[in-house]
C-alpha cells in the first residue's frame, strides 16, 4: 500500500529542515526525503588532512538571535543544541594601496559609517575622493541602518546595485566605495559582475551585519553541518517525530489535475515507488528543479533559462594550507581588495585561531577563496588561479612561503551558483497555478536574511504559508 504523509519536504539542507520542523512542530505528519547520506546540503564539511573543513560562517541577521526567523530562532523554538561561538573582527587589504590591513570596525551611527567609507574610498582610490563624498554619504548611510529588515529583503531583493545607488547619487566616489562593499557582502565579488547583477538587498543586510553591528557572524560548534543542520535534524525528529530519509532521491514531484500529489522514488528493487501528501515542498535550490519536474512548470521555465545562462555563471577557487608557526596567523577571517577595481580577489579564514578545534594539532592551517566571472576563470584556468592566490597570501603574510609545510591543489569549478544571490527573479513560495506545490531555498522569494539565516527563513515562511500562519509583521 502506498504511503501517505501530510507534508512531504524534498531535500534536508538547512532551510527543508526548518521548514519540515515547524510543520512537524505543528502536529503534520512529516517526512523529510535528501538524496545524501546526510543532512546539510551545501554547508556538508569536507575532509582535509583528517580535519573537517567548513568554509561556512553562518551569518545571523539582526543583533537579537532569532529575529528574522532563521536557524537561530529555529534553534529555540525546536529545542535544538546548538552551540556558537562570536566570530573575530574580519579584516580588510586594499591590495594595491600600500596600507597594512584594517579591521572592520562596528560603526555605532550612520555618520561614523560614512566617514569609515570615504576613508576606505581615500585608501583605495584618492583620484575619485572629493570634498562632499562623506556629508552626500551620511543620508545614505542613515537609510541603510534605519531601513526595516522586511523593506530590505522584500521590496529590495530583486533590486541590482547599480540601480540602488545611481537613484541616491551621482558621485562616482561613492558609486565605487558602495559596489566595492556589496561585492564581498553578496560573495559575487567581480565588481562589474555585482555592479549589473548584484542583489542589493541582501548585500546591504549582509553589510549592515558588519558595519553597524546589527547581527553576528556566529562560528558554530563544531561547524555549520554537525553544528547547526544536524541538531536541528535531531531535535524535530525527536521533538516532533518527523521522519528524514536519507540516500534517498526524489525522480519526480507527482502533479496532477493542477495539483501536486507527491513524490516518485526508486524503490529498493529498481521499481518507481510513489508516496503521497497533501502539501509537497521542494527544498532543493534551482539546479535540481529540472530533473524533477516533468514537464517543468511554465512558471519555472524562464526563471531556470535564465538562471543557467552563461553570464551568470561564476568560478570558484579553494585552497587549504598548513603552516609551522614561523610567522603568527593573526586572525579570522579576511577579504583582499584590489584597490583600483574595487572587485574582492581573495577571502580566508586563519581556520586555526579561529575553529582550533578542527584544525591539525600544533599547525597553522588557513583556508581561501576566490570567486571570479565564468568568463575569467575560463581565460586564467584553475592552475594559474591558484598561483596567484597564493602570491596574495605573501603579500598579506610576509613568510608565509617559508612557513608553508603543505597545500591543497587549488580546487574549484564554474558554474552557475551564484543566480541565488543577484537581482533577477526568484522562485516564489508558491504558485496559483499548481496548487499544494511549494518552494523553499536560497533562490526563493522572500528570503528575511541572507545566507544560512536567509535559506532558513525561506523554509519557515513556507511552513507559515502551509499552516496559514500570518507572519509577523516585524519579522
Ligand atoms: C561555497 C559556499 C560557501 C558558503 N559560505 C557561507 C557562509 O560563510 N555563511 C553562511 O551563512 N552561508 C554560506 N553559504 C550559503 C549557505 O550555505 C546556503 O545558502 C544554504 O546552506 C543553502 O541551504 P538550502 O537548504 O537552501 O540548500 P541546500 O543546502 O543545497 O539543500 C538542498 C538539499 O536538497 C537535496 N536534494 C537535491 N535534489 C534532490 C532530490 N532530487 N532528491 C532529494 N534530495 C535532493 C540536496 O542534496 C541538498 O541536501 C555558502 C554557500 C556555498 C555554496
Amino acid at each position: 500500500m502506498s504511503e501517505k504523509f501530510d507534508c512531504i519536504v524534498v531535500g534536508a539542507g538547512i532551510s527543508g529542515i526548518t521548514c519540515a520542523g515547524y510543520l512537524a512542530k505543528a502536529g503534520k505528519k512529516t517526512l523529510v526525503v535528501e538524496k545524501l547520506s546526510e543532512v546539510g546540503g551545501v554547508t556538508a564539511a569536507r575532509d582535509v588532512m583528517g580535519c573537517k573543513v567548513s568554509m561556512n560562517i553562518p551569518l545571523v541577521s539582526k543583533d537579537r538571535y532569532g529575529d528574522a526567523n532563521g536557524w537561530a530562532k529555529a534553534a529555540q523554538d525546536f529545542g535544538a543544541d546548538v552551540r556558537v561561538v562570536n566570530c573575530s573582527v574580519p579584516r580588510i587589504y586594499l591590495a594595491g594601496s600600500g596600507k597594512p590591513p584594517m579591521p572592520l570596525p562596528i560603526c555605532l551611527s550612520p555618520e561614523g559609517a560614512a566617514k569609515w567609507m570615504t576613508e576606505i574610498l581615500a585608501a583605495s582610490r584618492p583620484d575619485l575622493m572629493e570634498n562632499n563624498i562623506e556629508r552626500e554619504l551620511v543620508p545614505i548611510m542613515k537609510e541603510i541602518y534605519e531601513t526595516p529588515v522586511e523593506k530590505m529583503t522584500v521590496d529590495w531583493d530583486e533590486m541590482p546595485v547599480k540601480k540602488w545607488i545611481t537613484r541616491r547619487t551621482d558621485i562616482k566616489g561613492i558609486h565605487f566605495v558602495f559596489n566595492m562593499m556589496m561585492s564581498v557582502s553578496i560573495y559575487t565579488s567581480d565588481a562589474d559582475y555585482t555592479w549589473n547583477y548584484g542583489n542589493v538587498g541582501k548585500a546591504l543586510e549582509q553589510f549592515r551585519i558588519w558595519i553597524s553591528g546589527d547581527g553576528k557572524m556566529a562560528v558554530p560548534l563544531p561547524n555549520t553541518q554537525f553544528g547547526i543542520c544536524v541538531p536541528l535534524a535531531d531535535a524535530i525528529r525527536k521533538n516532533f517525530n518527523c521522519e528524514i530519509r536519507l540516500n534517498q532521491e526524489v525522480k519526480k514531484v507527482i502533479i496532477e489535475d493542477g495539483r501536486a500529489k507527491g513524490i516518485e522514488i526508486i524503490g529498493k528493487n529498481g521499481e518507481i515507488q510513489k508516496i503521497f501528501a497533501d502539501e509537497v515542498v521542494v527544498s532543493t535550490r534551482w539546479v535540481s528543479y529540472s530533473s524533477i519536474f516533468d514537464p517543468m512548470p511554465v512558471f519555472l521555465e524562464e526563471i531556470v533559462r535564465q538562471a543557467s545562462s552563461p553570464e551568470h555563471y561564476m568560478g570558484g577557487a579553494f585552497i587549504t594550507f598548513i603552516m609551522n608557526d614561523s610567522i603568527k596567523l593573526d586572525g579570522a577571517y579576511f577579504l583582499i581588495f584590489d584597490a583600483k577595481t574595487g572587485t574582492n580577489i581573495l577571502g580566508g579564514c586563519a581556520q586555526s585561531t579561529e575553529q582550533p578545534w578542527s584544525a591539525p594539532e600544533g599547525k597553522q592551517f588557513i583556508w581561501i577563496f576566490k570567486i571570479l566571472t565564468g568568463k575569467e576563470y575560463e581565460k586564467l584556468g584553475l592552475e594559474s588561479i591558484g598561483v596567484e592566490m597564493k602570491t596574495h597570501m605573501e603579500t598579506m603574510f610576509p613568510g608565509f612561503s617559508d612557513a608553508l609545510v603543505w597545500e591543497s591543489p587549488a580546487q574549484g569549478r564554474h558554474a552557475p551558483t551564484h543566480f541565488y544571490y543577484n537581482s533577477q527573479p526568484k522562485v516564489r513560495h508558491s504558485y496559483p497555478a499548481i496548487k499544494h506545490l511549494y518552494f523553499a531555498g536560497d533562490c526563493t522569494y522572500p528570503m528575511y536574511g541572507l545566507l544560512t539565516d536567509g535559506a532558513s527563513s525561506t523554509g519557515f515562511i513556507t511552513a507559515m504559508e502551509i499552516l496559514g500562519v500570518d507572519q509577523p509583521a516585524d519579522i
